[in-house]
């Protein structure tokens, strides 16, 4: 097999043509001063909500943790300022799930736990041990456990550095790169040597040449990567280019089927902040609660990325970026082409946070929905070859077997087709629907077929009984 860095990208399919609009690219992060209170929800993750492991009025100090489980899919939450308990309350969630949050009040002392030190680490194990303990999830927005990730079932050989950033107003990956470059490459080499990869490939937009000159000069001078295993790719500055099935192929060539795993094809993709905290977690033993988060959008006086502790309110945020200056009219958690709109700021920062707008008049332009004109531009832009125009009419019509024709479980939500669209139709928003219709037609028929087994087992148990008693 060639595990050479390739020079150029391979081609991908589909993608939109976005606005390069950065305006914090060229700020550098400032740290947020202590909140008064955070409220830390028990789920900020993908897989099973943690059980919270304090109680009201219990002294929390900074890095203790304060919520887990012992599901696999899961990673454990922690205190991230020091203070008293106030309240276990619930708090629903963007999905519209419930889930229990703790909300510490600060004591204005930020004392770290003796529990922090660094972990011990000699060998694989150890390090996905660690690394499921500093509750780390992927930081780019997807939430998945990393030590699920970084403990893959068949061997891997390639470790891909997603620092796309493709979407608009957030970089929050990209001042990771300017100003933590080395843990950046420490963490990733980390990685690479207790999972045994031969080949490290940061993808990174060709819209930030900085970004890219500095990880080439420090890859340079690194002891580490005398053999060359590790090299920048520089990609097309095209949404969604940061999507993981899309980095895989541009930076591999191969196309990843819909029903596979990264790991499938040989490939651990990683957000680069996530690379880098790994770095700082095994020196330090400080687990996960702080986040950089972009703060953009017109109707916030000073636009920025901030260094915020997990679990502090958007208001606080807001009211560090100098408050507003416009009426907000759309809050959105993530970018403009995948971030989900929430009703207000009444939210708090999660890990998986990389960027919150507040689009004012400016940007919150209503565009005329009118019919499809079957142009066929959502087709040719959809980086999954799917058919969203099609998608969106079976999913008016409830027809949930075209659905699946159609592999709508297959959509990244990339949001690509909606965002070209003449007609303005919201494809993805029906996309999303859709999956939902089928999810809930899966779960119908798992019960059912749960409900017919547990049936026969009755029969069959009462039939034995009876032949027990009546031989
Ligand atoms: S881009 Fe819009 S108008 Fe064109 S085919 Fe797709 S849904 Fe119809
Ligand atoms: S159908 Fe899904 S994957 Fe394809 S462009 Fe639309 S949102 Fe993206």
């Amino acid at each position: 097999m060639n595990l050479s860095i390739p020079l150029n990208p391979f081609r991908t399919f589909g993608g939109a043509k976005v606005p390069h609009r950065k305006h914090t690219a060229s700020s550098a992060s400032e740290v947020m001063p202590l909140p008064e209170k955070v409220r830390i929800p028990m789920q900020m993750h993908i897989g099973a909500p943690c059980k919270p492991l304090v109680k009201v009025g219990d002294q929390v100090l900074v890095g203790q943790k304060i919520g887990d489980s012992d599901a696999f899919i899961s990673a454990p939450v922690h205190a991230t300022i020091s203070g008293k308990v106030t309240a276990i309350e619930k708090m629903v969630m963007t999905d519209g799930k419930s889930v229990d949050a703790v909300v510490i009040a600060s004591d204005g002392e930020n004392t770290v736990s003796p529990d922090v030190r660094p972990p011990e680490v000699h060998s694989r194990e150890d390090f996905v041990k660690a690394i499921r303990e500093s509750g780390l999830v992927g930081l780019g927005g997807g939430g998945f456990p990393t030590h699920v990730k970084v403990n893959p079932p068949v061997p891997v050989d390639t470790l891909l550095i997603n620092a796309a950033e493709c979407e608009p107003y957030i970089t929050a990956d990209h001042r990771e790169m300017l100003e933590n470059a080395d843990r950046v490459i420490d963490g990733m080499f980390t990685v690479a040597k207790y999972l045994d990869i031969k080949r490290i490939i940061i993808g990174i937009e060709g819209n930030k040449p900085d970004a890219i000159r500095l990880m080439k000069e420090k890859l340079a001078a690194d002891e580490r990567n005398k053999n060359g295993m590790a090299g920048v790719l520089t990609l097309r500055a095209i949404y969604p280019q940061g999507a993981e099935r899309v980095l895989i192929q541009a930076a591999t060539g191969k196309q990843l089927n819909p029903a596979k795993l990264p790991a499938d094809m040989g490939c651990i993709v990683m957000n680069v902040t996530t690379a880098g905290f790994i770095s700082d977690y095994l020196k330090t033993g400080m687990p996960l609660i702080t986040k950089r988060v972009t703060i953009d959008g017109s109707a916030v006086a000073t636009p920025k990325n901030v260094i915020v502790p997990i679990g502090t309110g958007l208001e606080d945020v807001v009211a560090f970026c100098g408050g507003y200056r416009d009426e907000v009219r759309e809050i959105l958690l993530g970018g403009p082409m995948m971030g989900i709109a929430i009703p207000s700021d009444d939210f708090q920062i999660m890990k998986q946070s990389n960027g919150i707008l507040f689009f004012g008049k400016k940007e919150a332009i209503k565009k005329r929905l009118t019919a499809c004109i079957h142009c066929g531009t959502c087709v040719t832009v959809c980086p999954m070859h799917l058919e969203p125009y099609a998608l969106e009419q079976n999913f008016e019509k409830r027809i949930t077997e075209r659905l699946r024709k159609l592999a709508v479980m297959t959509c990244i939500e990339c949001g690509s087709c909606s965002y070209v669209c003449p007609a303005n139709r919201p494809l993805v928003h029906s996309i999303r629907l859709g999956k939902g219709l089928v999810r809930k037609e899966d779960a119908e028929e798992k019960a059912r077929e749960e409900a017919l087994k547990a049936k026969t087992e009755a029969a069959i148990e009462a039939v034995e009984a009876e032949s027990k008693e009546n031989p």
